[in-house]
């Protein structure tokens, strides 16, 4: 897989403000965020969507929950809740291949995500 931005942004070229970092994982502000508390929380290993996942990466990919829902308990937004969701290839609205988990809360989320595109004919 081809560096991404996010790959950057763990080696340190770029800056981010970053929440959370161990062997494993990054968590950092989304530079345009949707809501109050917007992070992406990413996986060390440059997996690049919910499709390349591996059988080795099962562990990683669920450390990104325990780590979303420690930062939730952290900076207090648990107990009212959030959205993690992960994005997937064009339809999913993904724009960046490198795995993440986007983290959203301080307000309450709307569903479903999408609207159906209105016919005019
Ligand atoms: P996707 O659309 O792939 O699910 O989400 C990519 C996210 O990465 C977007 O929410 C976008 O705002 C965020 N993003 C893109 N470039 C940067 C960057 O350089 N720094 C940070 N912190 N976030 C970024």
């Amino acid at each position: 897989m081809s560096d991404t931005l996010f790959s950057k942004i763990i080696n340190r070229e770029i800056p981010a403000d970053i929440l959370y970092e161990d062997e494993d994982a990054l968590a950092f502000a989304d530079i345009n965020p949707q809501a109050p508390v917007h992070f992406l929380v990413i996986p060390k290993k440059p997996i690049a969507t919910i499709n390349d996942i591996e059988e080795e990466d099962k562990a990683v990919v669920g450390h990104l929950y325990l780590v979303a829902a420690k930062l939730a308990k952290d900076m207090g937004f648990a107990e009212e809740g959030y959205r993690a969701v992960m994005n997937c290839n064009p339809y999913g609205g993904q724009t960046v291949y490198h795995l993440h988990l986007h983290v959203l809360a301080g307000k309450p989320m709307g569903w479903p995500p999408y609207q159906e595109t209105l016919k005019t004919e």
